[in-house]
């Protein structure tokens, strides 16, 4: 079968192209240059010679139209199945609406409009959604679960930076499910909801600079960063690995009954203290960069999270966060860390 993968230059696409590739799937993956097109492609050199592996620059998911040509102009056979993971994960940014919100609802919209226009043959399109789009600060459950929903509005979006990101995974989901409720497309749609994301690179990286968000504070960590001065805070207090979310994505469009659904993919809660003491099991080596004497930073009462559907529906089972963090450490450590 054949995939359209958005964003394949990401973190968490780079996995998912491993495991679409590794099940046999035939893969179209989209990014902003040739450049980066390129360098996919020089790592996967055994799958373009059998022709299942190319990629269609978009240069901007805001812009609209944005993914018709590469949906429509594509020699061999139609499309089955779409994944859009692309979406801006900054750790700073200037303008929330051009840098954030736009790419992330213009995008989902985009691609959804694409798609029901110049790809019938798709039967479902899978959306990276986020943890953002559940947590409500506000008003937290005792236990989140694909019921919850993050109550944030546009304007706090726009006017809170620290709502932004947040606010552009709500917006960006509530799109999609708006769309198939509107459009009444041919295919159905699939919501994946991670929380932090960790996990090896293996996406073309070139300098630990450009080190996508969330594994910034593993980098961090292992650099010395904090040993001398207390931890920051942990946050949001929910991981998963992301192999385990790459095989939810590919599990996400094999699955019949997955359709219309979202999926609460987590493998549990975590610190950042708890990061640090994997880090030290895993490679003793770097003992002397760490946080000597760090505070666990989870409340008494956090709250719970229900991960039977992804476990029970998707069939995933979730990575310890010892495994997760120790392969992100090696990883990273040949990264140049
Ligand atoms: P990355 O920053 O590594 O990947 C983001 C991808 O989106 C890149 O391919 C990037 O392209 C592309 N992209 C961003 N903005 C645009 C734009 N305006 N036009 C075209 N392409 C764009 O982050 P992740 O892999 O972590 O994130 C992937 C998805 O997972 C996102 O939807 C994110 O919200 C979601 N997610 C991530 C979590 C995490 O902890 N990492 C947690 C929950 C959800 P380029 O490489 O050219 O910049």
């Amino acid at each position: 079968a054949k995939v359209l993968l958005t964003g394949g230059s990401g973190f968490i696409a780079a996995h998912v192209l491993n495991a679409l590739l590794h099940r046999g799937y035939t893969v179209v993956t989209t990014v902003r240059s040739k450049e980066k097109g390129d360098q996919i492609l020089a790592a996967h050199t055994d799958v373009v010679a059998q022709s299942r592996l190319t990629y269609a620059i978009v240069s901007d998911i805001s812009q609209k139209n944005a993914f018709d040509s590469a949906l429509a102009n594509q020699p061999g056979a139609p499309f089955d199945y779409v994944i859009h993971t692309a979406s801006p994960f900054p750790a700073s940014f200037e303008n929330p609406l051009k840098d954030v919100l736009e790419p992330a609802v213009n995008g989902t919209n985009g691609i959804l409009q694409s798609v029901k226009q110049f790809a019938p043959s798709v039967k479902r399109v899978v959306i990276t959604s986020s943890f953002a789009a559940m947590l409500d600060h506000k008003n937290p459950p005792k236990t989140y679960d694909e019921t919850v929903w993050n109550p944030v509005t546009w304007d706090e979006a726009v006017n809170d930076h620290s709502l932004t990101y947040r606010g552009s995974k709500t917006f960006a989901e509530r799109a999609a499910w708006d769309f198939v409720e509107k459009e009444k497309p041919n295919f159905d749609v699939v919501a994946l909801n991670p929380p932090m994301v960790y996990g090896p690179v293996v996406h073309h990286l070139g300098s630990l600079s450009r080190l996508n968000t969330s594994n910034m504070r593993i980098r961090d960590f292992i650099q010395g960063k904090h040993r001398d001065n207390e931890l920051p805070p942990t946050r949001n207090y929910l991981f998963t690995d992301v192999r385990d979310l790459a095989l939810a994505h590919v599990k996400a469009i094999e699955v019949p009954e997955a359709g219309g659904k979202r999926f609460f993919v987590t493998a549990g809660h975590y610190t950042n203290k708890r990061i640090v003491d994997a880090i030290r099991e895993t490679h003793p080596e770097l003992s002397s960069r760490l946080a000597q004497n760090p505070i666990d930073d989870l409340p008494a009462d956090v709250y719970g999270y229900d991960n039977s559907r992804v476990k029970e529906v998707l069939g995933i089972e979730f990575r310890s966060l010892k495994e997760c963090i120790g392969d992100a450490t090696t990883s990273l450590l040949e990264e140049g860390a």
